[in-house]
């Protein structure tokens, strides 16, 4: 059979989709893409709303991802990058936090600060160096515990953990009490020291967009869903067979796949509001964090503190929260207004718009930095990609991907 008749489906047209479907491409192959929404992205995608780039959660990309090295034109991106500290509000107080050796603004407000011992800042260059000299390989081959344990067992006073490593963690974990795993931590750590988190001048979406760009003989079918996927065979939920020699399956698969069914993800959720404000509260463009035990408010983000492409009349302010709660969409308004003022002393907002994300990152332990081709072969016909197969983040997503495009090239024509 020739390259080209092979009929290889990928279901989802998020990061891991999108990078296995390059895989496949690349290989001569001209794969469909299955995705039940309208447009590429998955959890990555960026509405404009009132002229504001709205990102679906927030989120960053970091620049040290060797995935998004190689699978992405980082410059072409026009990547706009944080500066790499944070603000934070403690009792009532806005301080820096940042690495001066790398942002020398942030040099005398770090001094400054008064958060955590010089204990804790001699830790932190112990950290820093111990991660820089270990490879990711290592990292994940490591013994896991909670990042609290890890940071506690590290020696950071409770006061450090509590006023930085919680809220900043927290709001990248999505999880209040830094119960992920220590795997994770070394990992956003190592790529938060070697590079910087950044945004995309158009929003967080312009990376599967990019993605989809480099695709020339792949076909998407959009607004397309599967219901069940067979060996050689996946059936759409409005009944539509479709024949297919291979099946990468890009998103969780345990719906799809009947003995799966008991292999379900867990979810960490989170919900991110934005308001329009006259001013900003943090004046570079820092992350803040709520370090208040007690404040549903975890980060806040002014996204006019970076370029972007488009922008409303004023500032743009994203409030993310990941503690769990029993309040209306409206009664949550209202708090975060109300911590707003009290914590940060920022007023005058005009609620712009909510997104609830149930399904943000998965749960999961014995968290793997990757895996080879072979092993996303679920049957003869079958294999799976996303970042539930391996961790939490973009760069898991792309490597799921390739390495799913890659096994479906191997059952073709033997190892490459
Ligand atoms: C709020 C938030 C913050 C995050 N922050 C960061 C961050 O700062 N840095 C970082 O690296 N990562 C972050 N992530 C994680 C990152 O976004 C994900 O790891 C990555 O996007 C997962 O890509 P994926 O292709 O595995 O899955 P998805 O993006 O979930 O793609 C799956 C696709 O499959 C489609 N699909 C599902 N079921 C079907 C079906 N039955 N039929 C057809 N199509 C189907 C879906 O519509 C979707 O498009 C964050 C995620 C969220 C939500």
């Amino acid at each position: 059979m020739k390259k080209e008749d092979y009929k290889i489906h990928i279901i989802g047209a998020g990061v891991s989709g999108l990078v296995a479907a390059k895989v496949l491409e690349d290989n001569g192959y001209a794969p469909v893409i299955i995705e039940a929404t309208e447009r590429v992205g998955g959890r990555v995608k960026t509405d404009t709303v009132e002229g504001y780039q709205l990102d679906h959660g927030f989120q960053v990309l970091l620049t040290a991802y060797p995935a998004a090295q190689k699978y992405l034109d980082l410059e072409a991106l026009e990547l706009q990058s944080f500066l790499p500290g944070a603000a934070i509000f403690t009792k009532g107080q806005q301080k820096i936090l940042g690495d001066p050796l790398r942002a020398i603004s942030l040099l005398l407000p770090t001094l400054f600060s008064g958060i955590g011992t010089l204990s804790d800042k001699v830790k932190i260059l112990r950290l820093n160096a111990l991660l820089k000299k270990t490879t990711l390989t290592e990292i994940f081959a490591k013994p896991e515990t909670t990042t609290y344990n890890y940071l506690l067992d590290f020696g950071f006073s409770k006061e450090m953990i509590a006023t930085f490593f919680k809220p900043f963690f927290s709001g990248i974990f999505l999880e209040p009490a830094l119960e992920t795993s220590s795997r994770m931590f070394e990992f956003v750590y190592k790529m938060f020291g070697e590079g910087s988190a950044a945004l995309p001048k158009g929003g967080i979406e312009a990376i599967p967009v990019q993605l989809k760009d480099t695709l020339k003989q792949t076909t998407f079918l959009f607004n397309t869903k599967v219901k069940t996927v067979e060996e050689n065979k996946i059936i759409l939920t409005d009944g539509t067979v479709l024949e297919s020699h291979y099946t990468i399956i890009a998103t969780e698969a345990s719906g799809l796949i009947s003995r799966l069914n008991n292999q379900q993800t867990q979810w960490k959720s989170c919900e991110t509001l934005y308001f329009e404000t006259n001013t900003k509260a943090i004046s570079k463009p820092l992350i803040g964090l709520i370090a208040d035990k007690d404040a549903l408010v975890n980060n806040i983000f002014y996204h006019t503190s970076l370029k972007t492409k488009t922008s409303g009349s004023k500032e743009l302010l994203s409030v993310t929260v990941v503690k769990d709660h029993e309040l209306s969409p409206e009664a949550l308004q209202t708090q975060v207004t109300k911590e707003l003022k009290q914590l940060c002393g920022i007023d005058a907002l005009r609620f712009i718009k909510h997104y609830s994300i149930p399904q943000a990152l998965p749960k999961m332990d014995n968290l793997r930095y990757e895996m080879s081709p072979s092993a996303t072969k679920l049957t003869a016909g079958i294999f799976l990609a996303g970042d539930t197969q391996l961790n939490g983040s973009l760069n898991a997503a792309m490597i799921s991907g390739e390495r799913a495009g890659l096994g479906v090239v191997e059952a073709i024509v033997g190892v490459v």
